[in-house]
Protein backbone atom coordinates (compact mmCIF):
# COMPACT_ATOMS: atom_id res chain seq x y z
CA UNK A 1 0.00 0.00 0.00
CA UNK A 2 1.32 3.48 -1.11
CA UNK A 3 1.89 5.62 1.59
CA UNK A 4 1.20 9.38 0.82
CA UNK A 5 5.03 11.69 1.21
CA UNK A 6 5.09 13.94 3.95
CA UNK A 7 4.58 18.07 2.69
CA UNK A 8 7.60 20.04 2.81
CA UNK A 9 6.44 22.83 0.60
CA UNK A 10 2.20 24.21 -0.09
CA UNK A 11 0.30 26.33 -1.36
CA UNK A 12 -1.37 29.27 1.14
CA UNK A 13 -3.21 32.05 0.01
CA UNK A 14 -0.49 33.78 -2.56
CA UNK A 15 2.77 32.64 -0.39
CA UNK A 16 4.65 29.17 -0.50
CA UNK A 17 4.92 27.78 2.73
CA UNK A 18 8.06 25.74 4.05
CA UNK A 19 7.71 22.81 6.68
CA UNK A 20 10.94 22.41 8.02
CA UNK A 21 10.15 20.87 11.13
CA UNK A 22 7.49 19.24 13.47
CA UNK A 23 9.50 20.31 17.03
CA UNK A 24 8.31 23.44 19.16
CA UNK A 25 9.03 24.48 22.67
CA UNK A 26 5.99 25.11 23.22
CA UNK A 27 2.26 23.27 23.08
CA UNK A 28 -0.04 26.24 22.66
CA UNK A 29 -3.43 25.27 23.64
CA UNK A 30 -4.98 26.66 20.38
CA UNK A 31 -1.96 24.50 18.00
CA UNK A 32 -4.56 22.60 15.11
CA UNK A 33 -2.04 19.92 14.93
CA UNK A 34 -3.07 17.40 16.60
CA UNK A 35 -7.06 17.97 16.39
CA UNK A 36 -6.15 18.38 12.37
CA UNK A 37 -4.10 14.90 12.64
CA UNK A 38 -1.15 17.16 11.40
CA UNK A 39 -3.14 17.77 8.08
CA UNK A 40 -2.92 21.34 6.36
CA UNK A 41 -6.10 21.59 4.53
CA UNK A 42 -5.15 19.04 2.74
CA UNK A 43 -1.35 18.31 2.81
CA UNK A 44 0.16 16.23 5.24
CA UNK A 45 2.30 17.80 7.43
CA UNK A 46 4.14 15.35 9.52
CA UNK A 47 7.57 14.86 8.65
CA UNK A 48 7.84 11.42 10.76
CA UNK A 49 11.35 12.72 11.77
CA UNK A 50 12.58 13.28 8.37
CA UNK A 51 13.47 17.14 8.20
CA UNK A 52 14.28 18.21 5.01
CA UNK A 53 17.75 19.24 4.75
CA UNK A 54 17.86 23.16 2.94
CA UNK A 55 19.22 21.45 -0.90
CA UNK A 56 16.03 19.77 -0.41
CA UNK A 57 13.63 22.96 0.26
CA UNK A 58 15.24 24.68 -2.10
CA UNK A 59 14.79 22.28 -5.24
CA UNK A 60 10.88 22.17 -4.30
CA UNK A 61 10.61 25.34 -3.79
CA UNK A 62 12.40 26.06 -7.22
CA UNK A 63 9.99 23.79 -9.01
CA UNK A 64 7.08 25.48 -7.24
CA UNK A 65 8.11 28.74 -8.81
CA UNK A 66 8.69 27.35 -12.03
CA UNK A 67 4.89 26.03 -12.19
CA UNK A 68 3.49 28.84 -10.75
CA UNK A 69 5.68 31.84 -9.17
CA UNK A 70 4.62 33.05 -5.42
CA UNK A 71 4.68 36.18 -3.99
CA UNK A 72 6.58 35.43 -0.41
CA UNK A 73 7.82 32.15 0.69
CA UNK A 74 6.58 31.48 4.48
CA UNK A 75 8.91 29.44 7.22
CA UNK A 76 5.89 27.91 9.39
CA UNK A 77 4.78 24.46 9.34
CA UNK A 78 3.02 22.14 12.09
CA UNK A 79 6.14 23.01 14.24
CA UNK A 80 8.20 26.26 15.37
CA UNK A 81 10.52 27.34 12.11
CA UNK A 82 13.42 28.28 14.45
CA UNK A 83 14.40 25.26 16.24
CA UNK A 84 16.23 24.69 12.90
CA UNK A 85 17.56 28.16 12.61
CA UNK A 86 20.69 26.99 10.58
CA UNK A 87 18.60 25.38 8.07
CA UNK A 88 16.46 28.27 7.83
CA UNK A 89 19.07 31.08 7.47
CA UNK A 90 20.68 28.79 4.91
CA UNK A 91 17.69 28.54 2.82
CA UNK A 92 16.91 32.28 2.64
CA UNK A 93 20.86 32.48 2.38
CA UNK A 94 20.48 30.15 -1.03
CA UNK A 95 17.51 32.64 -2.39
CA UNK A 96 19.59 35.83 -1.58
CA UNK A 97 23.01 34.61 -3.11
CA UNK A 98 21.28 33.81 -6.28
CA UNK A 99 21.47 30.17 -5.89
CA UNK A 100 17.61 29.36 -6.09
CA UNK A 101 16.77 30.91 -9.53
CA UNK A 102 14.59 31.27 -10.71
CA UNK A 103 13.03 32.29 -7.45
CA UNK A 104 14.42 35.86 -7.12
CA UNK A 105 16.68 36.80 -4.58
CA UNK A 106 14.84 39.66 -3.58
CA UNK A 107 11.53 37.89 -2.89
CA UNK A 108 9.93 38.39 0.23
CA UNK A 109 10.54 36.12 2.96
CA UNK A 110 8.76 35.56 6.15
CA UNK A 111 8.61 33.85 9.20
CA UNK A 112 6.11 32.33 11.25
CA UNK A 113 7.36 32.12 14.73
CA UNK A 114 6.16 31.77 18.48
CA UNK A 115 9.71 33.88 19.40
CA UNK A 116 11.63 31.47 21.81
CA UNK A 117 14.71 31.72 19.28
CA UNK A 118 16.47 33.82 21.38
CA UNK A 119 15.76 31.75 24.46
CA UNK A 120 16.09 28.10 22.68
CA UNK A 121 19.69 29.05 21.18
CA UNK A 122 20.55 30.84 23.89
CA UNK A 123 21.93 33.89 22.33
CA UNK A 124 20.15 36.92 20.18
CA UNK A 125 19.27 35.23 16.80
CA UNK A 126 18.15 38.40 14.91
CA UNK A 127 21.13 39.98 14.14
CA UNK A 128 21.61 36.99 11.92
CA UNK A 129 18.76 37.21 10.35
CA UNK A 130 18.95 40.37 8.53
CA UNK A 131 19.69 41.14 5.26
CA UNK A 132 17.61 37.19 4.74
CA UNK A 133 14.24 37.83 6.95
CA UNK A 134 11.78 40.56 5.54
CA UNK A 135 8.94 39.97 8.04
CA UNK A 136 8.63 38.19 10.96
CA UNK A 137 5.54 37.26 12.99
CA UNK A 138 5.65 36.89 16.22
CA UNK A 139 2.79 34.45 18.15
CA UNK A 140 2.64 36.96 21.32
CA UNK A 141 -0.96 36.44 22.35
CA UNK A 142 -1.59 38.44 25.24
CA UNK A 143 0.22 41.08 27.28
CA UNK A 144 0.02 39.03 30.79
CA UNK A 145 3.38 36.80 31.70
CA UNK A 146 0.95 33.95 33.31
CA UNK A 147 -1.67 33.94 30.64
CA UNK A 148 1.04 33.72 28.36
CA UNK A 149 2.21 30.36 29.84
CA UNK A 150 -1.77 29.01 30.43
CA UNK A 151 -1.94 30.03 26.73
CA UNK A 152 1.07 28.77 24.84
CA UNK A 153 2.45 26.10 27.42
CA UNK A 154 6.23 26.23 26.97
CA UNK A 155 8.13 23.49 27.93
CA UNK A 156 10.00 23.65 31.46
CA UNK A 157 13.19 25.63 30.66
CA UNK A 158 10.82 28.36 29.11
CA UNK A 159 8.24 29.09 31.70
CA UNK A 160 9.72 31.39 33.68
CA UNK A 161 11.44 34.06 31.34
CA UNK A 162 9.68 32.90 28.13
CA UNK A 163 7.47 36.28 28.05
CA UNK A 164 10.19 38.13 28.53
CA UNK A 165 12.34 36.12 25.75
CA UNK A 166 9.65 36.73 23.39
CA UNK A 167 9.38 40.23 24.25
CA UNK A 168 13.18 40.42 24.15
CA UNK A 169 12.78 38.62 20.59
CA UNK A 170 10.19 40.93 19.24
CA UNK A 171 12.06 44.42 20.16
CA UNK A 172 15.16 42.99 18.32
CA UNK A 173 13.07 42.00 15.18
CA UNK A 174 11.20 45.73 15.13
CA UNK A 175 14.97 47.38 15.42
CA UNK A 176 16.86 45.22 12.86
CA UNK A 177 14.71 43.51 10.07
CA UNK A 178 12.12 45.37 8.05
CA UNK A 179 8.50 44.40 8.91
CA UNK A 180 7.99 42.78 13.04
CA UNK A 181 4.26 41.68 13.66
CA UNK A 182 3.01 40.24 16.86
CA UNK A 183 0.34 38.36 16.51
CA UNK A 184 -2.63 37.43 18.88
CA UNK A 185 -5.76 34.54 18.75
CA UNK A 186 -8.44 35.80 19.49
CA UNK A 187 -9.30 33.52 22.46
CA UNK A 188 -11.89 34.32 25.79
CA UNK A 189 -10.43 36.65 28.65
CA UNK A 190 -7.06 38.07 26.43
CA UNK A 191 -7.44 41.59 26.81
CA UNK A 192 -6.65 42.89 23.01
CA UNK A 193 -6.44 46.43 24.03
CA UNK A 194 -3.44 45.58 25.95
CA UNK A 195 -1.95 43.35 23.93
CA UNK A 196 -2.24 45.82 21.00
CA UNK A 197 -0.57 48.38 23.82
CA UNK A 198 2.41 46.14 24.59
CA UNK A 199 3.07 45.32 20.61
CA UNK A 200 3.34 49.11 19.86
CA UNK A 201 5.39 49.10 22.84
CA UNK A 202 7.85 46.53 21.79
CA UNK A 203 7.90 47.87 17.50
CA UNK A 204 5.77 45.77 16.48
CA UNK A 205 2.32 46.31 14.28
CA UNK A 206 -0.04 44.60 16.42
CA UNK A 207 -2.23 41.39 14.51
CA UNK A 208 -5.03 39.71 16.01
CA UNK A 209 -6.93 36.59 14.03
CA UNK A 210 -9.75 34.61 14.39
CA UNK A 211 -9.85 31.38 16.08
CA UNK A 212 -9.30 28.38 12.88
CA UNK A 213 -12.04 25.18 13.42
CA UNK A 214 -11.16 23.42 15.55
CA UNK A 215 -8.26 25.32 17.44
CA UNK A 216 -8.88 25.07 21.41
CA UNK A 217 -1.00 27.45 13.83
CA UNK A 218 0.46 30.63 14.35
S1 LIG B 1 0.79 26.73 17.23
FE1 LIG B 1 2.83 26.69 16.34
S2 LIG B 1 4.17 27.27 18.06
FE2 LIG B 1 2.25 26.61 18.95
S3 LIG B 1 2.47 24.42 19.40
FE3 LIG B 1 1.52 24.62 17.39
S4 LIG B 1 3.26 24.51 15.97
FE4 LIG B 1 4.10 25.02 18.00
Amino acid sequence: METQKPVIVYRYHKGLYVNLTNRCPTACSFCVKHTWKMDYRGSDLDLRGAEPSPGEVIALAKEQWTAQPFEELVFCGFGEPTMRLEALLACARMIRNGRAEPIPRNVRIRLNTNGLANAVWGRNVVPEMKGLIDSVHVSLNTSDPAQWAALMRPMDPWKTDGFDKVKEFIREASLLLPEAFATAVASEGVDIEKFKTLALQLGADPRVRPLLDGEGGK
